[in-house]
């Protein structure tokens, strides 16, 4: 069913571009035809139209008031032409002129009710314009048709009529008008309809000439346009873009502004000429022409005001999106940091020194990738909320980037005061914000800077500062204040330094590892080694890995300088064990970062470094710490159970200082606990830190897991880790980490019985 009603849809839609070009030929021929009424063209048309619209609206549907009102049109113009031609007493002639003064009403009417329907509210200029358009075009009529006409009549109720038909023909002209300069796009339809109703009006004023006498016009060449217009009309009802015409429409590409233009000019200049060229006929005339061409001036000015206005709005939007954010409406960074500028400015000779905020919403990424951006912007507006309460009338807040505000306060007079505020901001966080998923906790660091009168700064350089700060309170562990010094510059200043100097630190050969060995208490032999990464910058220093490998990873430098690491380390194991310095089944451990564990060819890393230095894959240990398991465990998941089907096995680094839970921990494969050197400070003298190493190393037990003690420098501690039975330890009090040319006679060393005795004695 559905089929063929589609088929029968574009069935007529061909048939209307086949009965479109007949109209216009069956005007053409009626306009030649010499033959006495009622004449075939005429006929066949009013055919074409009534099968069009009747047809037409039962397969496309198009809003009733358009086809009854193109029906209405059609039948009182096709009355008053068809009809009544032959009888011409002065009062069938006068009903005749009200048939067609209807016609013309009902046309407005229904061009109304489109232009509502497609345009709405978008159509005040449009308005005013078509207002321009169709007082113009009465004034041109007035003076050539319709004053001529009073001049001739005799009957004055025809004259009325014969203006008000004129009148109304404008008010089309004035619709039409809006409808063509309005930027829907046309469709079939709505283009024959157009045309359709501009060949009407050209009836209507042919017919105007005609009987206001100055021309002789044929009734033939009147009421071909009328010929054309029914069958076009009827080819648009065919089409099925009919069904849109009153829906609102899709804008298109590019206004016709310049049709706009020109036919508004015109509007206005030719009716001025005519009526400038033109003698007026009497007091009447007279009349109706000044009022006419004063209406014309107040059109044509409001449109001006109108347009000045318009221009003036669109020059306030602009700058104020320039200016502000839209997300939150709060100023942007350009704003802000005017601000502050005036706020530096002033500050010179006053009491006062500015104080700059730099607000960053802690883990916001997180909240954004696990809820969704749409309650992400929902806390930003939520945020932007709060911060407006929280702070003084006289300073201003602005959302700076993604998740970034700034708070300028230019009347602090003390750096007490410029915290007071901060805290104040913390404060405005403490609350929950709803959200659809929920009541949300969420925290923000903030940056303190201040303009102090000492040094001159620009406005740059104090959010700056700020942000500086803030990152400082984010690495004191965020939901914090940290206040700007000095030193927080060198120490950016510095990383920055780090941060290049990093790329070239491998081709440069400027990184070794140093190895730590990792003994079995009770039998006092060296069972595997810790390889940690050094980065010897030459006269700059040795960098420890405390300082270098958090920036590698955060820049990604950490992928090369790892897998350089992991082949170092294992190459050098088989050295010493082909040199006989170890026993063969010595282990390496090497540290891996989250980072690492992400890259897709790590794992292939692994298995190459394995395969070129000849280690068994249970030689080697990955130490990882616990925060693989809270960003992204299912990515590090994958990856550690794959290492671990190579045979490589799995440790947790500093185990006890992270925040993974037992759940998560279970569901990882490991085959090693390091207890972390926190715990092993003080197991000589605190109960509370033995107890805890008792309680993780009955957990790696029941993991089935290896237990490695690290950071021990003193022999209580591995006598008391012993008596807790665990076996294997790592530290100072054995061996620091040393360079490679050391190990062999660290190894003999530690090896040697008499050592071990006098070391586990005391
Ligand atoms: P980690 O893996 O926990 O390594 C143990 C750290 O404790 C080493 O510091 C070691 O020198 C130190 N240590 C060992 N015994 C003692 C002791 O008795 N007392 C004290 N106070 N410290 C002891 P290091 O070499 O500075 O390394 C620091 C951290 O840097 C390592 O902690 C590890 O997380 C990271 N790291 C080092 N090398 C690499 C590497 O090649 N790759 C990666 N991803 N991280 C590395
Ligand atoms: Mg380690
Ligand atoms: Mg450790």
């Amino acid at each position: 069913m559905q089929k063929v009603k589609i088929l029968v849809r574009r069935f007529l839609s061909l048939l209307s571009w086949a009965v479109a070009p007949l109209a216009v030929g069956l005007g053409i021929l009626h306009a030649f035809d010499d033959s006495s009424p009622p004449s075939i063209f005429f006929t066949v048309s009013i055919f074409l139209f009534f099968f069009g619209v009747l047809v037409g609206s039962l397969s496309h549907h198009p809003h009733a008031l358009v086809w009854m009102g193109a029906t209405a049109t059609g039948a009182a113009i096709v009355l008053s032409e068809q009809a009544l031609p032959t009888l011409w007493t002065p009062t069938q002639i006068f009903g005749r002129e009200i048939l067609y003064t209807a016609s013309q009403l009902i046309l407005a009417l229904m061009l109304a009710f489109v232009l509502r329907s497609r345009i709405g509210s978008r159509s005040r200029q449009l308005a005013a314009d078509g207002l321009i358009v169709s007082i113009g075009a009465w004034i041109i009529s007035w003076v050539l048709l319709v004053q001529p006409s009073i001049a001739m009549s005799t009957s004055s109720e025809l004259t009325i009529a014969r203006g008000l038909t004129i009148a109304c023909a404008m008010l089309v002209v004035f619709l039409l008008a809006i409808l063509v300069f309005s930027d829907t796009s046309p469709t079939p339809a709505t283009g024959m309809l157009g045309i359709a109703v501009g060949l009407i009006l050209t009836n209507v004023i042919l017919r105007a000439l005609a009987t206001s006498g100055e021309v002789f016009i044929q009734s033939q060449t009147i009421e071909a346009p009328f010929i054309m217009a029914l069958g076009l009309s009827g080819a648009a009802f065919l089409h099925s873009s009919s069904s849109f015409i009153t829906a609102p429409h899709a804008q298109r590409p590019t206004p016709p502004l310049m049709a706009r233009l020109i036919s508004t000019t015109a509007a206005l200049i030719v009716p001025i000429i005519v009526v400038a060229v033109t003698d007026p006929n009497g007091m009447q005339d007279r009349i109706v022409r000044t009022i006419s061409v004063a209406v014309l001036t107040i059109a044509a000015m409001s449109r001006i005001v109108q347009s000045v206005r318009a221009n003036a709005r669109t020059q306030d939007k602009l700058i104020r999106n320039a200016l502000t954010d839209s997300l939150t409406g709060l100023p942007n960074r350009v704003l802000m940091l005017q601000h502050i500028e005036q706020a530096v400015q002033s500050q010179l000779n006053s009491i006062y020194q500015p104080t700059v905020l730099f607000i960053d919403v802690d883990r916001f990424k997180n909240i954004n990738d696990s809820l969704g951006h749409s309650t992400g912007d929902n806390i930003l507006q939520c945020v932007a909320e709060r911060l407006r309460a929280a702070i003084p009338t006289n300073a201003s807040v602005g959302r700076i980037a993604g998740d970034e505000f700034v708070v300028l306060d230019p009347t602090t007079q003390s750096p007490t005061q410029s915290v007071m505020l901060a805290e104040k901001i913390l404060d405005a966080f403490r609350d929950p914000i709803a959200t659809s998923d929920g009541d949300m906790f969420v925290t923000a660091s903030i940056g303190v800077a201040y303009a102090s009168k000492d040094v001159e700064l620009s406005a740059d350089n104090l959010m700056q500062h700020a942000d500086t700060a803030m990152y400082r309170a984010k690495d004191s562990g965020r939901n914090c204040i940290a206040l700007f010094d000095d030193s927080m510059l060198e120490k950016v200043t510095k990383r920055l330094e780090i941060e290049t100097a990093l790329y070239r630190a491998l081709e440069r050969n400027e990184l070794r590892m140093v190895h730590q060995p990792i003994v079995d208490i009770d039998l006092g032999i060296v069972v595997g080694f810790e390889a940690l990464m050094r980065w010897d910058r030459g006269d700059a220093g040795v960098v420890s890995p405390i300082d270098f490998i958090p920036i590698a990873e955060e820049t990604g430098t950490i992928v090369p300088l790892g897998s350089w690491a992991i082949n170092d380390a294992l190459l050098q194991l088989r050295l010493w064990i082909d040199a006989e310095v170890v026993a063969p089944s010595t282990t390496m451990s090497v540290n891996v970062s989250p980072r690492q564990l992400h890259d897709p060819q790590f794992v292939s890393i692994v298995s190459e470094a394995l395969t070129r230095s000849g280690v068994a894959p249970e030689q080697l240990w990955l130490e990882v710490t616990e925060t693989i398991m809270i960003t992204e465990p299912a990515q590090a998941l994958s990856a550690l159970k794959k290492l671990n089907a190579l045979g490589v096995r799995i440790a947790i680094d500093d185990f006890g200082t992270g925040y993974s839970s037992l759940s998560v921990l279970q569901q990882f494969p490991v085959q090693c606990i390091k207890i972390d050197r926190a715990f092993v400070q003080d197991l000589a003298t605190s109960e509370g830190s033995r107890s805890m190493v008792r309680t993780i190393i009955a957990l790696a037990k029941s993991m089935n897991a290896d237990i490695v003690a690290e950071g021990i420098e003193e022999l209580a501690q591995l006598q008391i880790l012993n008596s807790l039975q665990c076996h294997k330890a790592q530290g100072y009090f054995i061996s620091r980490p040393i360079p490679v040319e050391e190990v062999p006679t660290t190894v003999l060393h530690i090896q040697n019985f008499e050592f071990w005795r006098q070391r586990t004695s005391g």
